[in-house]
């Protein structure tokens, strides 16, 4: 990234109390970005492993959490980053095909990159949090980037159980909500109290977000999971109709969905349950960025009971059943269908 990009978003966020983890945490998000897409252009089918839950993992999840993870230790050496990856399966001897071409693609932005230090930096992250603490998925969406559909690498950090700041760069959305067919990559940024904001993959074009007006469910859009073993699909288009909501869902991938919300594209995004896996308890790196983008932006985002989300409880939302993100003024509406 250029000085002057740098300079800009500096400048941007002078006055801020967190306005060096702003700069940071975007200087990180935009590296990890342009690693993904490099491998995502390059993609042969063999740079992803299987995890023991069955879910893939990819040369590019390992290489943005080794990116993200090095760049906020060296800035911020006190603070804990809990993250979605380790390097446990990276180390096996049969996994040195990936570990190697993870180390060729972080070396493009850290010289001094080796297995070794790829796997320590991946290892920065640990599964305890703290009163502040950093939490990143380096993608989220993992099926969406092998797919060649949507993914998000998204970084937030909490303090005392709030989410504070949050960022996601969405390579492969779409920049304008009315071309879908139009330039894509965003990075989408909140911080609490401060809004939400659009820019560019370069960190330029800072753009203010807020969400949709619309107060007749009839004319919402809502937006879900592609996956049906991550919602319910079936039960979402029952509540649909219950609201009349007229227009299909929007399936999408990844956090993203929280960014087309803020931004004023979708109306709802909906996570109920899926009946494969009923008592599925969240991530938090799965929530925490996407959230505060949504509600910078002047929505609502609860779980399917009305809880706030609970980033306090260690790595799993335990307190939470779902999740239910509206433009606020539906929420209420939306909450009581779903006692149905
Ligand atoms: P999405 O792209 O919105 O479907 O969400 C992707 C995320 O879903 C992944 O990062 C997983 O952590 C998470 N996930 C995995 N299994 C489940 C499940 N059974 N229910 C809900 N989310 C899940
Ligand atoms: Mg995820």
């Amino acid at each position: 990234m250029s000085f002057a990009v740098i300079r800009s978003i500096r400048d941007g966020f002078r006055m801020d109390e967190h306005s060096s983890e702003v700069v940071a945490a975007i200087q990180a998000t935009i590296m990890a970005s342009q690693l993904c897409q490099k491998i995502r252009k390059a993609l042969t089918g063999k740079e992803s492993i299987l995890k023991s839950d069955r879910s893939p993992v990819t040369v590019a999840d390992f290489g943005s959490q080794a990116i993200i993870c090095k760049f906020i230790r060296e800035k911020f050496p006190n603070d804990t980053i809990v993250a979605e990856e380790d390097s446990t399966e990276l180390r096996k001897p049969g996994y040195s095909k990936i570990l190697e071409q993870v180390t060729h693609y972080v070396h493009d932005f850290i010289p001094d990159a080796s297995p070794e230090k790829v796997s320590a930096w991946i290892d920065y992250s640990s599964h305890f949090t703290k009163v502040r603490f950093w939490t990143l998925d380096p993608i989220d969406g993992t099926k969406g980037f092998l797919r060649g559909d949507q993914y998000a690498i998204a970084l937030a950090l909490i303090e005392n159980g709030i989410v504070k700041l949050g960022l996601m760069a969405c390579p492969n959305l779409y920049v304008d909500k009315d071309q879908p067919d139009g330039n894509r990559g965003c990075v989408f940024l909140a911080m609490k109290g401060k809004g939400s904001f659009q820019m560019d993959l370069r960190g330029g074009g800072k753009q203010p977000l807020s969400v949709s007006k619309t107060e007749t469910p009839s004319q919402a859009l809502f937006t879900e999971s592609v996956e049906p073993d991550h919602a319910d699909h079936l039960f979402h288009q029952r509540l649909a109709q219950k609201l009349n909501i007229a227009k299909p869902p929007l399936r999408m991938d990844s956090q993203a969905k929280y960014g087309i919300v803020a931004r004023g594209e979708a109306t709802l995004y909906l996570r109920v349950p899926s009946p494969s896996e009923p008592g599925y308890k969240e991530n938090i790196w799965d929530h925490a960025a996407g959230s505060i983008i949504a509600e910078e932006a002047g929505g609502k985002v609860t779980d399917t009971l009305g809880n706030p989300l609970d980033f306090s409880s260690g790595i799993k939302m335990k307190k939470n059943h779902g999740i239910l993100v509206t433009n606020g003024i539906l929420h209420d509406v939306v909450l009581n269908a779903l006692k149905m």
